[in-house]
């Protein structure tokens, strides 16, 4: 079946419409597109679990603040659309901002504490933008399962409460982060970085992997956190909004009790203007 492009709710309906009524499962997978190999696992990941994959692609205006890169979020659907053919993705959604958000749009999904912590202190308004996104995008699509990467842990978790909470009926699957050989973990904001601010990025997925070393030889929380702190600004990092070792459910801090196993490292640091983020299970 050759890829289709679906760019308003329409015809995403009748596309898909027909795929249900075959009897075939969905397996989608939601993107701002600038796709790069991480993306692309979990469009191949989709496919090895569904009969019809689905990958939207929509830079969200509501999950930016006013001071954020919208506007220079890079946009590259031609490119985006050949990869995911290659891939053999059958149905990619791009719609406009105005079908996603039509006018008289008034409604909000917040997630309460998971989204609080973290990206939610730096980021206030980010994840109502992504929850309301996702939730339009799921029940739009219809999809039997969803994939999101681990990259973006903290979404993961948002999007499988709100799921739950809200008893959207497709599973929510997490998928490993993909990263170059150097350990940077892919990202569509690799692209703004100069070759120079590249080599300290690399850092950044270097510390955590020490520090994951460090928590599994018994060393205090506290020490870890303040080495790998000291470690990135002097890789060159020039602001760290957070490196810090939490419960990998609640992404609190963790119990006196917690064991690795049950702790995620995670970190969000700047180099110019661009914003890094990354995890590693301990
Ligand atoms: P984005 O378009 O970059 O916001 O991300 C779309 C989806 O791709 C999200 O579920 C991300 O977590 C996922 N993703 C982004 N980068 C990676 C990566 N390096 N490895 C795996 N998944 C990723």
């Amino acid at each position: 079946m050759p890829l289709e492009i679906c760019k308003d709710p329409q015809s995403l309906r009748s596309r898909l419409g027909a795929v249900h009524r075959e009897g075939k499962t969905i397996g989608f997978v939601p993107t701002m597109g600038a796709l790069h190999d991480g993306h692309i696992m979990l469009a191949r990941t989709a496919l090895s679990q569904s009969d019809h994959g689905v990958v939207s692609i929509f830079v969200n205006p509501k999950q930016f603040a006013p001071h954020e890169d919208f506007d220079r979020y890079p946009r590259t659907l031609e490119a985006d659309c050949a990869k995911l053919e290659e891939a053999g993705v059958h149905t990619v959604y791009a719609p406009a901002v105005e079908d996603m958000y039509p006018q008289g749009f008034q409604t909000t999904v917040t997630v309460a504490d998971v989204s609080k912590p973290l990206e939610g202190e730096f980021r206030p308004h980010f994840f109502a933008g992504v929850a309301t996104v996702v939730a339009r995008l799921l029940l739009q699509v219809g999809a039997d399962k969803a994939f999101f990467g681990e990259k973006d842990y903290q979404q993961l978790q948002v999007v499988t409460r709100m799921v739950e909470d809200l008893a959207i009926p497709t599973q929510i699957i997490g998928v490993p982060t993909v990263r170059e050989d150097s350990g940077l973990a892919l990202s569509s904001r690799n692209a703004y970085l100069s070759p120079e601010q590249k080599q300290i990025a690399v850092q950044l997925s270097k510390t955590l992997f020490r520090m994951a070393e460090k928590i599994r030889d018994g060393e205090d929380f506290v020490a870890v956190e303040g080495w790998a702190m000291l470690s990135l600004m002097k890789a060159g990092f020039e602001k760290i909004d957070y490196c810090t070792i939490r419960d990998k459910r609640s992404l609190q801090t963790p119990s006196a009790a917690a064991v690795p196993e049950d702790m995620r490292i995670l970190a969000a640091a700047w180099l110019g203007k661009t914003r890094l983020i990354d995890n590693i299970q301990v």
